[in-house]
């Protein structure tokens, strides 16, 4: 429940029977009624009144007084209000209660109080004390109203009336016994109006006289111990003004009261009445709030603690102010919260945030800063921290936004840099990530505010972390591109030596094709070191890689090697094999065989020299084994190579089983008879012509 509930619901008006009957109308109000109940309109009038923002720039005076004195028809006249006035003709008192109605001349709450002189009356002096605890607890000025023949008349009711509210004006503002004196900014100032003055008494002496009488009360007052050695003039103001008889003299009365009212609206009069000391600085926005509140406490008859009600009243509205004012604040940040959420980087949303805040406590300090300084410091606080944290996600939203957006670029800049063909890996990947990182903090300070437990270091990291697997992914994908590149070399540079020494197989044959593949592969892993440099591998990622490189080499070779030993190939390298060694003579030149020449001897060695060749192809076998290339693992080749069939190091230097020699033999030899059959045939025919 709000503080106001707490103030206002003790069910006082049922208490006493009566529910509030508080009127209202003619501009003016009842804030007290006959029950004692206390109106629920104050604040609406106020409002109505234009009161409400006037901040300290407003005052308030009440009048004290018998009954039937001319009260009401003095402020009526002084302030141009509209307070009731007794009906000469009826003698009709008017109702008991607290009024209140604005000055027609200046920012002024003027109270009307009724019915203090139970005393005169016989009642008891109840509704005589709370009036005047309540109207000393709120009121610059209180004007006594008194004919000019009561003066001196110690015994009188106005004594009995003034003596009451010294009494609880002690109560009020005598000090706690530690502070052992009176608030210094807490005096009253009392105005005595002496009505029906006729003149023939000077004023100064019916001052003094008053003067004498409220001193002669004052130490009559039964004072607590420390406040013993206490004055009246410590807590009061005394001043005075005469007004001739309102019937017998209209005229003068009229002018006496104008020009008494000039002494309450032009302040730079030296008797100009609401001095600021007298003020109970409560601002205009509180005025309803605080008024209710004390009137409710002197109800109760609790002792009445104004820096308490004070306090409570600074509670009450600063919260109503922090809630207004946060009110505005969730409207203007409604805007940017959609976007961040829907995860775009909002341009600018730190300065929009800290002028939202600026706003925001502006408006709270405006309003806020009247009241109690203590509780206006800590609700100021209080008021920040939740903005703070009704901010806190949006400023999050906007950091982790500013990551991905920070991540994405990263990705595009590298992809960009890497088309460049002289592009430095290293140096691509070191230049985006500056920038990523320098773009993040950049967009993270601008959000940031100060004094926040907003951190995006945590963002930061992940950022860093982000970046870091971006670069490792393009560094993955580049390795590879580089690895299928050089691949393609290899098979390149592999495929004229591997055709030329398998066409024309002799004995050292595989030293040939293996000196060529290890030239070949050490060019490979050269390539892959040199370019690999800017790319900062790791050691374990360059061994990867240069065996990736070797296996697929080998790779290659096997199947240029596969390729050169097809059925056809090997038996066209063999028949021609043969034939230069059949038809051809030692120089290169065609036989033409005669029938004296000894064709067979000449098939038969053509014919085993060429099968001695053949086996060459069964094996990879150089002269000496240190040529023979080290062979991928199992593992790596598998990785390298779409082909299913899993390598096997056992057999990776088989290239043709016994059972396909043996084929290849018989076909060879198939071939080698036809051309021997075609050569005796050649001879036959030429003897025949
Ligand atoms: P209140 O009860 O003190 O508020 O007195 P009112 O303003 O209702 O006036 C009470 C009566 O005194 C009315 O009949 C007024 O006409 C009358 N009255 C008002 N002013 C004066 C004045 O200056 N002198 C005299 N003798 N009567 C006044
Ligand atoms: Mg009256």
């Amino acid at each position: 429940p709000s503080t106001r509930d707490i103030m206002s619901t003790p069910g006082l008006s049922v208490a006493n029977g009566h529910s509030p009957t508080n009127k209202v109308g003619d501009g003016r109000l009842q804030v007290v009624d006959e029950h004692q109940n206390f109106t629920k309109d104050l604040s609406s009038y106020l409002e109505r009144w234009g009161l409400l923002d006037k901040g300290f720039a407003y005052d308030v005076v009440a009048v004290f007084g018998s009954q039937s004195t001319g009260k009401s028809t003095l402020l009526n006249r002084l302030f141009g209000t509209s307070f009731d006035v007794m009906d000469e003709a009826k003698r009709q008192q008017t109702t008991k209660g607290i009024w209140m109605c604005p000055s027609a001349y200046s920012s002024t709450l003027v109270m009307d109080v009724e019915g203090t002189d139970g005393r005169e009356r016989g009642e008891d002096q109840d509704f005589e004390r709370k009036s005047a605890l309540f109207s000393l607890a709120s009121t610059e000025v209180l004007i006594v109203n008194l004919w000019e023949h009561q003066i001196g008349l110690y015994q009188g009711a106005n004594m009995g009336l003034l003596k009451t509210v010294f009494e609880v004006n002690l109560g009020l503002f005598g000090g706690g016994v530690e502070e052992n004196k009176p608030r210094p900014q807490e005096k009253t100032h009392i105005l005595f109006v002496i009505r029906d003055h006729v003149g023939s008494t000077p004023i100064s002496n019916l001052t003094a006289t008053l003067t004498a009488d409220m001193d002669k009360i004052w130490a009559s007052l039964s004072k607590p111990d420390h406040l013993k050695e206490s004055t009246l003039q410590q807590y009061f103001d005394l001043s005075f003004a005469a007004l001739p008889h309102k019937i017998l003299m209209p005229d003068k009365f009229e002018e006496a009261v104008l020009e008494l009212r000039k002494r309450f609206v032009d302040r730079s009069r030296s008797d100009y009445i609401f001095q600021p000391a007298y003020h109970k600085r409560i601002p205009a926005d509180g005025v309803g709030f605080y008024m209710e509140g004390i009137w409710q406490q002197v109800l109760t008859n609790k002792d009445l603690d104004l820096p308490t009600q004070q306090e409570l009243l600074a509670q009450f509205r600063c919260d109503e102010i922090s809630a207004a004012v946060i009110d505005t604040f969730n409207v203007s940040s409604k805007v940017v919260r959609k976007p961040v959420e829907a995860g775009s980087v909002v341009e600018g949303l730190g300065a929009l945030i800290k002028d939202w805040i600026a706003t925001a406590l502006s408006k709270f300090d405006r309003d806020a800063s009247r009241y109690h300084a203590g509780v206006y410091q800590r609700k100021r606080l209080d008021l920040l921290a939740v903005l703070h944290t009704s901010l806190s996600p949006v400023f999050l939203g906007q950091v982790k936004n500013l990551h991905k957006m920070v991540a994405a670029k990263f990705t595009k800049d590298i992809t960009a840099g890497l088309k460049d063909p002289g592009y430095d890996f290293a140096a691509v990947v070191s230049k985006g990530k500056a920038k990523a990182r320098e773009e993040f903090l950049a967009g993270a300070k601008e959000v940031k505010v100060e004094n926040t437990d907003w951190e995006y270091e945590h963002e930061f990291e992940l950022l860093d972390e982000d970046l870091r697997l971006i670069a490792d992914r393009c560094r993955a994908d580049e390795t590879k591109k580089m690895v299928n590149a050089i691949e393609r070399t290899v098979k390149r540079q592999l495929l004229e030596p591997v055709e030329l020494a398998l066409s024309k197989p002799k004995p050292g044959m595989w030293d040939t094709v293996l000196t060529a593949y290890r030239q070949v592969s050490s060019t490979a892993e050269t390539t892959y070191l040199t370019k690999a440099k800017s790319f900062g591998c790791t050691d374990e990622e360059n061994e990867h890689a240069l065996s990736t490189i070797r296996a697929r080499s080998w790779m290659a070779l096997r199947r240029k090697l596969e390729e050169q030993i097809s059925d056809a190939t090997i038996l066209g390298t063999l028949r021609t094999t043969f034939e230069e060694r059949f038809r051809y003579d030692e120089h290169g030149v065609p036989r033409v065989w005669r029938p004296e020449d000894d064709i067979e001897t000449a098939f038969t060695k053509a014919k085993d020299e060429t099968l001695t060749l053949l086996p060459l192809f069964a094996n990879i076998s150089p002269t000496h084994s240190t040529l023979l290339p080290k062979l991928p693992t199992p593992e790596v080749s598998h990785d390298v190579d779409a082909d299913p069939t899993p390598f096997d190091p056992s057999t990776a230097y088989n290239l043709i089983s016994p059972t396909r020699m043996l084929s290849l033999e018989n076909r060879f030899k198939r071939d080698a008879d036809a051309a021997y059959v075609e050569a005796k045939r050649s001879v036959v025919s030429s003897v025949a012509q």
